[in-house]
C-alpha cells in the first residue's frame, strides 16, 4: 500500500487553477521529487500535502489516513510531517542541540539528549551541539535543519528547494549526503526542486510537472531514456531531434544510418503516427553519438563547449541537422573540422513528425 497517495487533486487561487487532477503514490521509505520550471505548481502541491491549502477536489491519504479532502483537512501539526526549507529557518538564539531538540515533546530529558546526540552523529556534527547557527556554514545549517525535521521521527519529510542557497559544488555533495541520511532512517520524503541534477542525486522517483500537471512520474533513468512526451524530452538532459522513418518495430532509418533499438520502439506520445513507414522525429542524446576516428560517418564541428573532463560538441550533419556528442576532452577538435562518429543508441525514442533538426539545451553556435 502507498504511504502517501494524492488522488486527482485540484487547487485554485481564485480563477487561477494551479494544480490539475494531480495523482501520485509513494511507498514507505521512498524519496519522491516534484521537478519542474518556476511556477508549475510544485510548492503548492507540497503545501497541500503539509495541510496548508484546502483542496478543490480529490484527496490526500498519508499512512492510511485521509488527511485532505475539499470538505475536511487534518491540521498541519497533526500530520506528523517534518519540513526542510531553503532558508534553513533555524532559531538563531538556540544552540544547535536545542534547535534539534525543538520538536521533541513527551520525552524525558535523558531521552531528548540521547536523540539529539544520535541525530548530531547522523548528520556528521557530533561535537558541535553547543554552537549557535551563526557559527556554522550554510551546508552545516542545512544539515541541522534536516536533523531537526527528522528528530520527532516524522511520517513524511518534505524538502522545499533545500539546496538553493548553497554554492554549486556544495549543493551536489550535500544532496548525496542528504539522500544517504534520509535513506538510513527509512523516512518517506518528497523533495521539490527545479534542478534536475538535484532531483537525480536525491530521488528514487521523479514527477516532472508542467502547468499544474505531472507529465511523467518515473525513475530518473526512464525520464532521461524514455521521456513520455516532448516536454519531458526537452526539460530532462540535452539532446536533439532528427528526422527518421520507421522501418519496423525496432528499427528507424535516420540520416546517419539505421537505429536498432534493443527494445520495441518507444513512441514518446504513444500514438499511431509512429507506426511502420511513418516519418518521425527521433530523440538523440549526446551519449548516443560516439566520436570514433575510424568511422566512415563524419560530421562537422559547429560548436564546442569545454567542460573539463568532456567536450560537448554540436555537430552539423550533411542535411544541416544538428546533433550533440559528449566526448572525452582529450579529443580536442576545432570548429569546422570533420570528425568521425558512430551511433550507439540503446532505446530509440520517436515522436510524431514535427519540428526536426532542432536541438535543445544546446550552446549557441
Ligand atoms: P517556484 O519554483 O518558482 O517556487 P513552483 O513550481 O513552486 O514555482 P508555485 O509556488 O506552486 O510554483 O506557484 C504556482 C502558481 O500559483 C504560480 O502561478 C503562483 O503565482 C501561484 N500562487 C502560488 N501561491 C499563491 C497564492 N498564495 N495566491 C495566489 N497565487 C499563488
Amino acid at each position: 500500500m502507498s504511504h502517501l497517495e494524492l488522488d486527482r487533486i485540484d487547487l485554485a487561487f481564485g480563477d487561477n487553477v494551479v494544480v490539475r487532477q494531480l495523482s501520485l503514490h509513494l511507498a514507505k521509505g521512498r524519496i519522491g521529487c516534484l521537478l519542474g520550471p518556476s511556477g508549475c505548481g510544485k510548492t503548492t502541491v507540497l503545501r497541500c500535502i503539509a495541510g496548508f491549502e484546502r483542496l478543490a477536489s480529490g484527496h490526500i491519504r498519508l499512512d492510511g489516513e485521509i488527511v485532505s479532502t475539499p470538505a475536511h483537512s487534518v491540521p498541519p501539526e497533526r500530520r506528523r510531517i517534518g519540513m526542510v526549507f531553503q532558508d534553513y529557518a533555524l532559531f538563531p538564539h538556540l544552540s544547535v542541540a536545542d534547535n534539534i531538540a525543538f520538536g521533541l515533546r513527551g520525552e524525558t530529558p535523558t531521552e531528548r539528549r540521547r536523540r539529539v546526540e544520535e541525530l548530531l552523529a547522523l548528520v556528521g556534527l557530533g561535537s558541535q551541539g553547543g554552537k549557535f547557527p551563526h557559527e556554522m556554514s550554510g551546508g552545516q545549517q542545512q544539515r541541522i535543519a534536516l536533523a531537526r525535521a527528522l528528530a520527532p521521527r516524522p511520517s513524511l519529510l518534505l524538502l522545499d528547494e533545500p539546496f538553493s542557497n548553497l554554492d554549486v559544488e556544495l549543493r551536489e555533495r550535500l544532496s548525496y549526503e542528504v539522500r544517504d541520511i534520509i535513506k538510513s532512517t527509512d523516512t518517506t520524503a518528497i523533495l521539490v526542486t527545479h534542478d534536475q541534477h538535484e532531483a537525480f542525486a536525491v530521488a528514487d522517483e521523479i514527477g516532472l510537472m508542467h502547468e499544474g500537471r505531472i507529465q511523467q512520474w518515473d525513475t530518473p533513468y526512464n525520464l532521461y531514456h524514455r521521456p513520455a512526451n516532448r516536454f519531458v524530452a526537452d526539460f530532462i538532459g540535452q539532446g536533439a531531434f532528427v528526422r527518421g522513418r520507421v522501418l519496423d518495430d525496432q528499427r528507424v532509418q535516420v540520416e546517419l544510418g539505421v537505429l536498432n533499438s534493443s527494445t520495441p520502439l518507444v513512441c514518446g506520445e504513444n500514438c499511431a503516427a509512429c507506426a511502420h513507414g511513418s516519418e518521425v522525429d527521433v530523440l538523440l542524446r549526446p551519449d548516443d553519438i560516439v566520436h570514433d576516428d575510424t568511422s566512415p560517418l563524419v560530421a562537422e564541428v559547429a560548436h564546442k563547449a569545454f567542460r573539463g573532463a568532456d567536450i560537448l560538441y554540436t555537430l552539423r550533419l550533411g542535411s544541416g541537422a544538428r546533433v550533440l556528442s559528449l566526448v572525452p576532452s582529450h579529443h580536442n577538435h576545432a570548429v569546422g573540422e570533420h570528425i568521425g562518429i558512430r551511433l550507439d543508441v540503446d532505446h530509440v525514442v520517436t515522436f510524431p513528425d514535427g519540428d526536426t533538426g532542432r536541438s535543445f539545451s544546446t550552446p549557441k553556435p
